[in-house]
């Protein structure tokens, strides 16, 4: 029998291959590879060898900073394809995805906090107070633990790391269990490429490795991307220790179209902003509401798109949706689908458990559930979608609003104003008009809500890794200060 591969954890510089649990192609639904299996004990001595690597990494300059981050960058870009086939077997992701977006965004995101760093924003130095200068430093946390979810492993550990380094922080990241492999081979990369030893240390497991992150007192900040049941568990466990805690928690975006847009766009937009990366995306449209007077005209080439689509093996050039990542996901989304059926709601088309192997699953559009229905109000994290109707855009505020989260939404309108009032009215972090999903690395992403604390990407997110400190100089060298008279006599 062919000897599968075996990932191993990477802490303090070394590789540590302790422990094991088999990874699954959710393609076929076989182990193809296994992992190291991190313990408490990981967690503790990759979080000394962090503070340790942490300090000097902080005392450079920005400047040295930035260029061993863009020498990783290219580093990462020399093995890109590799890293797409990983990230593609090991999450099912179509290759397509992998290495048109997932790699080559999250390196584009890398060179961004390489080069942004060296540009620290703040208020100028100044006297505000006569007879003081006062300024500001921009400090590094210390030692930063991240936490990732399988949709975006590469991507998500890229969002965490870059910021984090770029600040002068050490992380240790935790991958999510089932698909660690490109966070390992990241930090493998960092290590050729001269990263110090501890810099980076990847820790892999389940929530029992989380914890310990959360709860190590020697971790001044916990990242966390994922749920948002999962998310508030950590804000509880990194309260103790009044620890920063950033939150990319749950989405569940509306996208709202109006009779006066351009249907067929909104019908062909509605497509990757529903069903990209197998729906498995926080920011996925997952509402659609549509005025009444163009509701069957969208529904039904929203319909026809997606019965177009392609679902297959991720690896083949014209695979649009490839499996969900694992089997208990697949499982959820059905019971969702399920569930609506029970209550009456209709099916337009997919839903439907597929037989053979691998965790495929149809794209789904169930239509007119009602606003507090299960597959409207949470999050389903798969290639399922609703379409609702609305009459006005009181309405349809209302009810894009409507939801404990709040992290992206979109509006289809060729009207200007009612875009403008929309983009304010819409309480979450992200508003695309007449578009959904697309991202930069200098715009910020985060959630309204129970989406989450924080942002990720842009200059919000390096500021995010730093801790503000205010420096003020007397510069009279007065014995006797103005101020003193306020309190003492003399
Ligand atoms: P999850 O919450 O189950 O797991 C996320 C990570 O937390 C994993 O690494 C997991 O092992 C770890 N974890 C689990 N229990 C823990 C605990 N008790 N303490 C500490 N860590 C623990 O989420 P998931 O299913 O892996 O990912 C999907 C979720 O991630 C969705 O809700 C999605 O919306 C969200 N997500 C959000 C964003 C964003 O930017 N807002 C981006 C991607 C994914």
């Amino acid at each position: 029998m062919e000897k599968l591969t075996h990932y191993p954890m990477v802490i303090g510089g070394d590789l540590v291959h302790t422990g094991s649990e088999d990874l699954i192609d959710p393609a076929t639904g076989k182990v193809f590879a296994t992992v190291a299996l991190g313990t408490v004990e990981d967690v503790d001595r990759a979080v000394a060898a962090a503070k340790q690597a942490q300090k000097s990494w902080a005392a450079m300059s920005y400047g040295e900073r930035s260029a061993a981050l863009m020498k990783l960058a290219d580093a990462l870009e020399a093995h890109s394809e590799d890293l797409a086939k990983l990230e593609s077997q090991n999450a099912g992701k179509p290759m397509k995805l992998a290495i048109g977006g997932d790699i080559p965004f999250a390196i584009d995101n890398l060179r961004y906090f390489a080069s942004v760093v060296r540009r620290p924003e703040g208020a100028a130095s100044g006297e505000y107070v006569g007879g003081y200068t006062s300024m500001i430093r921009r400090e590094a946390i210390g030692v930063v633990g991240a936490i990732t979810p399988w949709n975006y492993p590469f991507m998500m550990a890229i969002w965490k790391l870059a910021p984090a380094l770029a600040a002068g922080n050490a992380v240790v990241i935790k991958p999510a269990p089932n698909t660690p492999i490109t966070t390992i081979e990241l930090a493998k990369i960092a290590l050729e490429c001269g990263f110090p030893a501890g810099l980076i240390n990847v820790v892999t497991g389940g929530a029992a490795v989380g914890e310990a992150l959360c709860t190590h007192a020697d971790i001044r900040m916990i990242s966390f991307t994922g749920s948002t049941r999962t998310g508030k568990r950590v804000a509880e466990l990194a309260s103790p220790r009044v620890k920063r805690v950033t939150l990319e928690l749950g989405g569940k975006a509306p996208f709202v179209v109006f009779a006066d847009a351009d249907i067929e766009a909104a019908a062909r937009g509605a497509i990757p902003a529903a069903f990209m990366n197998t729906g498995q995306d926080c920011t996925a449209a997952t509402r659609i509401y549509v005025q009444n007077e163009v509701f069957d005209q969208f529904l039904n080439r929203f319909v026809e798109l997606t019965r177009s689509l392609k679902v297959g093996n991720p690896s083949a050039e014209d695979t649009d949706l490839g499996p969900l990542t694992s089997d208990t996901q697949r499982l959820k989304v059905h019971g969702f689908v399920e569930e609506a059926r029970q209550q009456g709601i209709k099916v337009a088309t997919g839903g439907t458990l597929p037989e053979g192997e691998g965790y495929f699953y149809p794209p789904t559009i169930l239509v007119e559930a009602s606003q507090s229905a299960s597959c409207v109000q949470d999050e389903i994290f798969g290639p399922v979608i609703v379409v609702n109707r609305f009459s006005d855009e009181a309405e349809a505020i209302h009810l894009a609003n409507d939801v404990p989260y709040g992290l992206a939404g979109s509006v289809w309108t060729l009207n200007v104003q009612r875009a403008m009032r929309m983009a304010a009215a819409l309480e979450c972090g992200t508003v695309w008009i007449n578009d959904h999903l697309p991202i930069a690395s200098e715009m910020p992403h985060g959630g309204f809500k129970q989406s989450g604390i924080g942002k990720d990407m842009s200059y919000y997110a390096l500021e995010e890794y730093t801790i503000v400190k205010h420096v003020m100089f007397d510069i009279t060298g007065d014995q006797k200060k103005a101020w003193h008279a306020v309190v003492f006599d003399d």
